[in-house]
């Protein structure tokens, strides 16, 4: 990492580390102490500062409640045996970011900004990266408008920030999920490949319409003909077919996962055929039917691999064989928990020191 700027730092005068109860962590709802700010006006970013984690004002008119001009980003962290702190593949979350900024007619983050930012604050809270298994620092980048104006049109202001987490070991129960034909997520052309709020506001009627038909979440399926697989809920869809690891390829329709990234190349690594190609909900079933379809699981940050046990398709419930411990998904999410700790090589360099 670049090493030439130094953020001030404001410390909190009073840490909460005391009071947190790291054996139950809820998802998202403890905060590290501190966090990153940087305000961009007049053209360019200004000075940032690590601040202690709180609450802050914004205008009522503030353009991103309005308009939604508001990004994110989703990565974590890991302690190692040493206590040594690593992130995985922040450089591919900064590219992405900045190409939903750019999506979103917001400016992009110098990767200074970014990676020291990122550095320098978790050097800071680095007792808050819990390193007992499967627990990781989750670190959330974000960027909104600022401008208090209700005009319908780019900001002229922002603010980029991240927050952090610690996080417990996800547990994975076998998902419920149905294709969903009559909402869409996403469409060719719109911004579904970017990480803008928006997306995921438009996403919570029709998943919760799943949920009350006893679902986890919906398999997305394309807008114009609901036939070809998109997503699983907010992470990107694989299945394992007659030996094949098979995903949608990436479109304007589909969010470009880092996990997924990840998974197929170490597919491609242990010499597993990968097909990335338009995937059909018939096709799924069809599979089903011939006893080919081995396994289907979402890849996300937050759970690193899902594992899908029923698919609903109008009406019916389709049950997946039970996967066996040395099945494709498991052996890969060990693969990435074991490169994430530190216990495997890290052949393809992504876990960045802090
Ligand atoms: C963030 C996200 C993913 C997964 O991306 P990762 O980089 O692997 O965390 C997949 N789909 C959607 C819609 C997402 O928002």
């Amino acid at each position: 990492m670049i090493d030439t700027l130094t953020i001030s730092a404001t410390r909190t005068a009073a840490s909460r580390l005391p009071e947190v109860d790291f054996d139950n962590l809820e998802f998202g709802k403890t905060f590290s102490d501190h966090m990153l700010v940087v305000d961009y006006h007049d053209g360019e970013w200004q000075e940032p500062q690590i601040v202690p984690y709180g609450d802050m004002s914004i205008s009522p008119a503030n353009s991103a409640l309005h308009y939604g001009q508001a990004i994110f980003e989703g990565m974590k962290a890991y302690k190692n045996k040493e206590g040594d702190i690593y992130i995985f593949r922040p450089a591919d979350n900064l590219h992405r970011l900045n190409a939903s900024a750019e999506r979103m007619c917001m400016p992009s983050i110098p990767e200074e900004i970014f990676m020291q930012g990122l550095r320098q604050l978790i050097q800071l809270d680095a007792e808050w990266v819990p390193s007992f298994t499967g627990s990781a620092l989750y670190i959330r980048p974000f960027m909104f408008a600022t401008d208090g104006l209700l005009g319908v049109r780019p900001s002229d202001s922002y603010r980029f920030m991240i927050i952090t987490c610690p996080v417990g070991l996800y547990y994975n129960k076998p998902l419920r999920v149905r294709f969903e034909e009559k909402y869409v997520r996403s469409a060719e052309g719109g911004a579904g490949f970017a990480k803008n709020a928006g997306n995921y506001g438009a996403a919570m009627y029709p998943t919760k319409l799943a949920q009350q038909e006893g679902y986890n979440q919906l398999i997305w399926t394309d807008a114009s003909e609901h036939k070809y697989v998109e997503e699983s809920g907010t992470m990107n869809a694989m299945f394992v077919i007659n030996g094949h690891l098979v995903t949608p390829a990436l479109s304007t329709s589909i969010l470009d996962g880092i996990t997924r990234r990840s998974v197929l190349q170490l597919a491609r690594d242990w010499g597993m055929p990968v097909e990335e190609r338009k995937v059909s909900a018939l096709e799924i079933l069809d599979a089903h039917a011939q006893g080919t379809l081995q396994e289907a699981f979402g890849v996300g940050t937050a759970a690193t691999i899902a594992p899908i046990a029923v698919i609903g398709y109008q009406g019916q419930d389709y049950t997946l064989p039970t996967v066996p411990t040395d099945a494709f998904s498991n052996r890969v999410s060990g693969a990435l928990t074991a490169i994430r700790s530190g216990e495997a090589a890290d052949t393809h360099n992504w876990m960045v020191r802090v």
